[in-house]
């Protein structure tokens, strides 16, 4: 034992011997503690004279450098803000399949989670409701989408890829997978509990309420439910549905169509920003009546940055659609974290919490942000330090007036401008 505890002091001398010398050597000049901390960072992850004896998770550890080899910037402290679909139970069916980010997954996401389904050509989300309201972004492909509002009014519309829909909390709706290959989507929902296991389903419904009730509440003498399956049918393969038009004039006979429609096509609006380092449509209320869930589609080319901000106003879920990025959330306190996004990864900060999304790819990023409000709300730092006096600013930072006087008078959302 004592020789085992003798052993482990001599490892730790000679692996403290060579930092310290790497420290020495290259810091050369008077050891700033500023200096010694990029000394000891070398572009291969590893210190200087540090072997890596013992295997770790390859892939996962190519895939978040961030975590890895920290910024010397972060601190720790801040919990993790991102989880990957692809560590999710799938749960598949004979028409398609699904799998959650919920605050169960992810403890930071308390006001939102996510969904994402694919439908097979005629594969049925059975209609269903829930208590949180659903935002959906179209993947890929296409589907027909139902809803019915509080006045009996109806939306029935096809949707692809692109497009989005809302279907506010307790509005009961279905999708359905179109020709030729169905559809792939993403769900958002404004409570971070949400459980897509359990919705109100209509099969679900019918078969936990008794016959005699069933018969009485519909006015015929036979309960006309006896064959309607006894268990929830969930996502299940059936024909196409009939051609738009039939469906639509059926439907909202009588009643008429909901006033706002449910769905929203942001490949018709102008982006709200352009920039040098790529684009931001903001999809709001404002623009979009139907929706109380505000969203922002974000591009970012290769190298571009979504500008160091905060939302005064809520929480925000991210989705990364496609490339490759890192996000550093400074959560006060000297809490700061930098995470590495790819295709695929939920993103979680909380109200007034500041960050920046850069592009680490060489493809273009697209990921959205989407908040649990009508509105879309944010102050940049840029557009902070613009609009406060000059003087106050450089008393805290040093940086000149000169730096100051130049900043733009107006938020750049993306940069390069
Ligand atoms: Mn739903
Ligand atoms: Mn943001």
């Amino acid at each position: 034992m004592q020789q085992e505890n003798e052993q482990k002091r001599v490892s730790r001398r000679r692996f403290l011997g060579a930092g310290s010398a790497a420290i020495a050597a290259a810091a050369g000049l008077q050891g700033a503690q500023a200096q010694e901390k990029t000394a000891i960072r070398s572009s291969d992850h590893h210190l200087k004279g540090e072997s890596q004896p013992v295997q770790g998770n390859d892939p996962l550890d190519k895939e978040n450098p961030s975590s890895v080899w920290a910024p010397a910037t972060d601190s720790g402290g801040q919990p993790p803000f991102k989880y990957s679909f692809s560590l999710s139970h799938k749960r598949i069916e004979e028409g398609g399949w699904t799998r959650q980010v919920t605050v169960r997954d992810l403890p930071i996401s308390k006001k939102m989670a996510g969904v994402q389904m694919r439908l097979i050509e005629g594969g049925i989300r059975e209609l269903h409701w829930h208590v949180g309201a659903e935002w959906a972004l179209m993947l890929y492909g296409s589907a027909r989408i139902t809803a019915v509002d509080q006045q009996g009014r109806s939306h029935v519309s096809d949707v692809k890829e692109g497009d989005l829909w809302i279907f506010p909390g307790g509005i009961p709706h279905s999708i359905q997978g179109l020709g030729p290959d169905g559809a792939e989507f993403l769900l958002v929902f404004d409570d971070g509990n949400f459980n897509e296991f359990e919705t109100f389903l209509l099969t679900d419904w019918i078969a936990h309420t008794p016959p005699e009730i069933l018969a009485k509440n519909f006015n015929v003498k036979e309960n006309p439910f006896a064959e309607s399956p006894k268990k929830e049918l969930f996502i299940f393969e059936r024909d196409l549905p009939r051609p738009l038009a039939e469906e639509q004039r059926q439907s909202e006979a009588g009643t008429g169509r909901v006033p706002h429609s449910f769905d929203f096509r942001p490949s018709e609006m102008k982006p709200s920003k352009v920039s040098k380092g790529g684009e931001v449509k903001i999809v709001d209320q404002k623009i979009w009546p139907a929706t109380n869930i505000a969203a922002a589609i974000v591009t970012l080319k290769p190298g571009g940055l979504r500008e160091l901000h905060w939302h005064p106003n809520e929480d925000e879920w991210q989705y990364y659609v496609k490339g490759k990025g890192r996000m550093t959330v400074f959560a006060a306190g000297g809490r700061a974290r930098t995470m590495d996004f790819q295709e695929g990864d939920v993103g979680y900060i909380e109200k007034s919490v500041p960050h920046y999304i850069e592009n680490t790819g060489d493809t273009d990023l697209v990921f959205i942000e989407v908040f649990p409000t009508p509105f879309y709300e944010d102050i940049s730092l840029a557009e902070w330090m613009a609009h406060t006096p000059s003087r106050l600013v450089d008393q805290h930072l040093k940086t000149g007036e000169d730096f100051l006087a130049k900043i733009g008078r107006k938020e750049a959302v993306v940069v390069p401008e």
